[in-house]
């Protein structure tokens, strides 16, 4: 068993993801926070980073695109500790192909105790909370030896 005490400071690391049938939804809810996101460091997988730095004028690093590995990619800067934040809008009405690497980047998101907000109303109460303008220090137990 190993705990780990991960920091997370002031200034976020946010991955913005959106299915296809999400995405505007996504980038309304982004047009709204902009002030609040342009003071933290964004990472979106391909599409969706796209998208939003068109619209928005605001510097986010793009991975590829979800399907071809964007989702994976992401999940590996959790792992890595290098991803602070989730906001991820799954479509829970239609099949995706990459629907393994979608579980997979919702359970490592779980392993390593990041806020995720999968829904509109999750990522407004995450937003608002006091806690994504401050420091806080997030426990992850992993079992291993
Ligand atoms: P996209 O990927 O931003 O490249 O569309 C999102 C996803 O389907 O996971």
């Amino acid at each position: 068993m190993k705990n780990l005490k991960m920091k997370m400071h002031s200034r976020k690391r946010i991955a913005l993801v959106a299915h296809d049938n999400k995405k505007e939804e996504l980038l309304e809810w982004a047009k709204y926070n902009k002030d609040v996101l342009k003071n933290h460091q964004l990472y979106a997988t391909g599409t969706t980073g796209k998208m939003l730095s068109d619209t928005l004028g605001i510097k986010i690093k793009r991975m590829l695109s979800g399907p071809v590995g964007g989702d994976q990619e992401i999940g590996a800067k959790i792992a890595e500790g290098k991803i602070d934040v989730l906001i991820f809008f799954w479509d829970p009405l239609e099949p995706q192909p990459h629907d393994p690497d979608v579980k997979a980047l919702l359970r490592i998101a779980v392993v390593w105790n990041i806020p995720v907000a999968s829904n509109k109303a999750s990522a407004d109460f995450l937003i608002s909370s006091p806690l994504f303008h401050s420091e806080y220090e997030r426990k992850v137990i992993l079992k291993i030896q």
